[in-house]
């Protein structure tokens, strides 16, 4: 409120807040690793049991020579109700299981090593098991209720510090997603309502809107099929795990048909206040287009007010936004400290593989898709108009707002690049609100990964369309501010039934990926109105 608590001018220009994120990530990140108690070297001989039953498969680590039963000798256990699921974790452990259905694994030396003969060959299956996690990083109250075996190791090795400030960035990465999605709901509804009704303002654009929508559609969904080929072929998520995860959900069941259908059915509220209560995103966005439309049809002095009324919300959500990503360097400090603390370096192995996956997947169609677009469509040399469009995408980049490289794009692709003010006087500013491919790209590829670290969730062809689709939804409703994306994927995890908790630690990566794609975005933009210019107006020649 007190706009005095807010840095000075001249602190942000010096510290731009791309900066600052950085800076907290490398700061938080240090302190994590320095934090991080690291493993504790299991001295005694353990045995990993493997039953197969009825339920599924069991897992069970006891210490050796317990007896059978004995609740304290009970290091581990875990249940997969398939073999899917169980093969995920013990890949070639699943192997062994395929003749026998109990194997005994015996630790020696800190290993647990088995060797089967199968088919004339010799599987051997081995794990480093010498280490558990540091148990200094539970609270009493969870030590209590380990097994007793990890309560003889909680005493040797007791909470200590490291815990305490856990707790504490824990508490602060959490306060941080609750501003971002205490602000969602309102942010959507008002851009969407005031990009909606602002096209009315345009009348007489029929054909260029209806052209316009068109490769609005196609581009976003070629980004998205882009992301989803690359997330698959690469599959980051595969064996890691995320911070905070680790709990087995359930996936939506149900065939392509059935999915598609309660889809549809959600974007027809029944009582849209009750969505908006909800948070119910497909039911918010489909209300407040036609809400956006039906103010264009009343018209005349109650539309406008309306519309007046809107867009003053909107610019006052979008403040709002702009105000709670200033805390993202707090927010993304928390959650690195709390990332490197809990899981030490392997964290970055995971991060590493997740952002070269959207890195790839946007050069393509920022490289490739879209230049041919151009080419073919827009009859203009690629080359050429990306060299005028320069002082715009670097804009985009380093604010990383389309909305901030708007009033540039605009200027750059009609003095730089010669398309009509006609064209993109409507292409663009329409384009900066509902068209952003690298979003939904990367709408798309993120929740990919989430659900390929989430244990026991399996993403069926079905439930990747229902993420294209509601990615390509998220990019439309995400406002042209930094983050807005990371807002927006709640609609994306809530269609298919991941928890919004998943996302806390793709943020702290998310400031350089959203440079990224907000460039993308601009690009398309851009893009966009050389093709639409092209077939919409008589045809010009580059020049
Ligand atoms: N920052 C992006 C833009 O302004 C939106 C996003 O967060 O994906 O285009």
């Amino acid at each position: 409120m007190d706009p005095h608590t807010e840095p000075s001018k001249t602190q942000r220009q010096r510290w731009p807040l791309h900066f600052r994120i950085l800076a907290a990530m490398v700061v938080g990140t240090v302190i994590g690793l320095a934090l991080n108690p690291g493993k504790i070297p299991l001295t005694q001989d353990v045995h990993l049991q493997v039953t197969r039953s009825d339920e599924g498969i069991s897992v069970q680590e006891t210490v050796t020579g317990a007896e059978d039963g004995d609740a304290a000798a009970i290091l581990f256990r875990e249940s997969f109700a398939s073999d899917d699921e169980f093969r995920r974790s013990y890949p070639r452990l699943m192997e062994l299981l395929g003749e026998n259905d109990t194997v005994q694994v015996p630790v020696t030396d800190g290993v647990a090593r088995v060797q089967h003969e199968m088919s004339g060959t010799t599987v051997i299956w081995q794990r480093k098991h010498n280490e558990v996690p540091a148990v200094s990083q539970f609270s009493a109250r969870e030590i209590d209720q380990l097994p007793a075996f990890w309560k003889q190791i909680a005493t040797e090795h007791p909470p200590g510090v490291t815990h305490q400030v856990i707790s504490l960035v824990r508490f602060i990465g959490d306060l941080f997603l609750r501003l971002l999605k205490m602000v969602t709901v309102p942010l959507i509804a008002t851009s969407l309502i005031t990009g909606v009704a602002g096209l009315g303002a345009h009348g007489g654009f029929g054909r260029m809107f209806g052209r316009t929508l068109f490769y609005y559609l196609g581009t976003s969904l070629l980004a998205i099929t882009t992301g989803i080929i690359l997330v698959n072929i690469i599959q980051p998520g595969v064996g890691a795990t995320l911070p905070g995860g680790g709990r087995t959900i359930s996936s939506p069941e149900g065939t392509l048909g059935e999915i598609l259908i309660a889809q549809l059915l959600r974007m027809i509220p029944q009582n849209p206040v009750q969505a908006f209560a909800n948070g119910e995103f497909l039911s918010i966005i489909s209300f407040s287009i036609l809400f956006g439309m039906f103010i264009n049809v009343v018209g005349g002095d109650s539309g406008k007010r309306l519309a007046d009324f809107f867009d003053a919300a909107f610019h006052v959500m979008m403040r709002m936004t702009t105000w709670i990503i200033g805390f993202a360097p707090i927010g993304v400090f928390a959650f690195m400290l709390y990332a490197t603390a809990t899981q030490g370096f392997e964290i970055f192995g995971i991060l590493a593989k997740y952002m070269i996956t959207v890195f790839l997947a946007l050069l393509i169609h920022g490289c490739v898709t879209l230049p041919v677009l151009v080419r073919i469509f827009g009859r203009r040399s690629p080359v050429a108009f990306a060299k005028a469009m320069t002082p715009s995408l670097l804009t985009a980049f380093s604010t990383a707002s389309s909305n901030a490289a708007l009033p540039l794009t605009m200027s750059c692709v009609e003095q730089r690049a010669g398309v009509s003010n006609r064209t993109s006087s409507f292409v663009l500013p329409l384009g900066a609100t509902i068209n952003m491919d690298g979003t939904a790209l990367y709408e798309a590829v993120a929740v990919l990964f989430i659900a390929q670290a989430t244990p026991g969730f399996d993403l069926t062809l079905a439930q990747q369309i229902t993420v294209a689709i509601t990615a390509l939804l998220a990019s439309v409703g995400a406002a042209g501010i930094p983050h807005a994306g990371l807002v927006m994927m709640a609609i994306v995890l809530q269609a298919v039934g991941l928890p919004l908790e998943s996302q806390g630690i793709i943020i702290a990566v998310d400031r350089i990926l959203d440079m990224c794609r907000t460039t993308v975005n601009v690009w398309s933009d851009s893009c966009g109105c050389a093709v639409i210019d092209r077939v919409t107006n008589s045809p010009q020649s580059e020049s």
